[in-house]
């Protein structure tokens, strides 16, 4: 028998048409999670982030408010601007919050590519354990898009593969990046996986990968999968090599319900994913560990677009409502996400992305107007 999602500290609900993971409240180590809607005012750090992090993670935050959830927020910075201010990218005040309230929403944080400090986001992620990123992808009414009717969860795992940042200069002109896979990781994540699919009363889970090549690494991703999936016999497993997997997703992603990927392929495959539905401003995310947290969107900084005011605020929005379900509120989540539902099929009252004129703090307006 599988260890259950509760002795995994994994707890999942289904609230309507929406499904997604929950961490317990109680972790099997006794300490505490988030607290209970019972038990009073939830307390949460709040990382707006870098480029449109602020626009959007301000969004979000009004429409909890809105929707009459009380959270107590610790603001603290991360990042860029963290850097400027206290001369370290994740201050120990950060470290300090989210120790404490092992629950946090997160705007994007900036990361160099090619130069500078090593990304925040992958080191929050593995100072705390978090080892499974998901991230539900659903086509939104109203929004135009190739495909209708798509409803994928992306489950990546979050702490090893080349995200280990393992990386050396062999040579003048010669690196090396290090590929870590571990059986423990990649059967805890598996594990998820399954239990996120059989209580979410989901059919398939597909692994990804790549181990037609990398045989020794992939092929023991693969390897505990299959010794996974043997303890769920309720849900189909299947496995398909990544580049094959991107091309059937983008001709048939209705043949997909649960994917399960390593880090790398995780990453690549969820941007991939939001194009199906419309776009990085609609995707939410969380991140889930035994003891804890952080729900931020797919998307990045979107530089290109930071300070206009024009984000779309739905993939923060939406972050907001799982973070609301992971805290006990799945109600307000549920109405949460029928509100953006509800503006989006109007199209009145949306972002350029999707075709409209309308600002962040517009679209944010309709979104509240539309709660019920
Ligand atoms: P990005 O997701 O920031 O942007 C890609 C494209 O999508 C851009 O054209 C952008 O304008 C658009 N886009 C993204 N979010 C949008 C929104 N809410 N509304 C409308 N359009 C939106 O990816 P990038 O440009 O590759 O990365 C920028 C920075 O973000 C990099 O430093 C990267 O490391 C970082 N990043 C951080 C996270 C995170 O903190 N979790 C995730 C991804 C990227």
């Amino acid at each position: 028998m599988a260890r259950t999602a509760a002795k995994a500290g994994i707890k999942a609900a289904h609230h309507g048409k929406v499904n997604h993971g929950k961490v317990g409240k109680v972790n099997n180590d006794g300490r505490r999670g988030p607290r209970s809607k019972a038990e009073g005012t939830p307390r949460v750090t709040l990382i707006p982030g870098d480029g449109v992090g602020p626009e959007v993670i301000g969004a979000a935050v009004k429409v909890i408010e809105a929707v009459g959830v009380k959270i107590d927020w610790d603001q603290q910075l991360a990042g860029a601007i963290a850097l400027r201010r206290f001369g370290s990218p994740v201050p120990d005040q950060l470290i300090d919050s989210l120790k404490s309230t092992k629950v946090a929403l997160k705007g994007p944080l900036e990361t160099r590519v090619g130069e500078g400090y090593r990304s925040i986001n992958v080191y929050l992620r593995k100072l705390f354990e978090l080892y499974a990123n998901v991230r539900p992808v659903r086509t939104q009414a109203g929004v135009h898009t190739p495909f209708s009717g798509v409803d994928i969860i992306v489950i990546r795992e979050n702490t090893e593969d080349l995200y280990a940042g393992i990386e050396h200069q062999v040579a003048p002109g010669v690196v090396e990046s290090v590929k870590i896979i571990t059986a423990r990781a990649s059967t805890r994540i598996a594990r998820f996986a399954f239990e996120y699919a059989r209580t979410n009363h989901r059919h398939l889970v597909t692994a990804i990968h790549k181990a037609n090549i990398m045989k020794l690494s992939d092929g023991l991703f693969l390897k505990c999968a299959q010794r996974v999936a043997r303890d769920y016999r309720d849900i189909e497993y299947q496995e398909q090599i990544v580049d094959a997997a991107c091309m059937r997703l983008v001709t048939d992603p209705h043949m997909f319900d649960v994917l399960l990927l390593e880090n790398l392929y995780g990453d690549i495959v969820s941007d991939l994913c939001a194009g199906l539905v419309g776009g990085l401003g609609f995707v939410p995310g969380a991140n889930y560990g035994k003891h804890g947290a952080i729900f931020e969107t797919v998307h990045g900084t979107a530089p290109d677009i930071a300070g206009k005011g024009i984000a779309n605020p739905v993939a923060a929005i939406k972050t907001g409502a799982l973070l609301l379900d992971y805290l006990g509120h799945g109600s307000a989540g549920d109405r949460i996400r029928a509100a953006v539902n509800a503006v989006l099929r109007a199209g009145r009252v949306v972002t350029p992305d999707i075709g409209g004129k309308a600002t962040t703090a517009d679209m944010t307006a309709a979104v509240i107007r539309a709660l019920k």
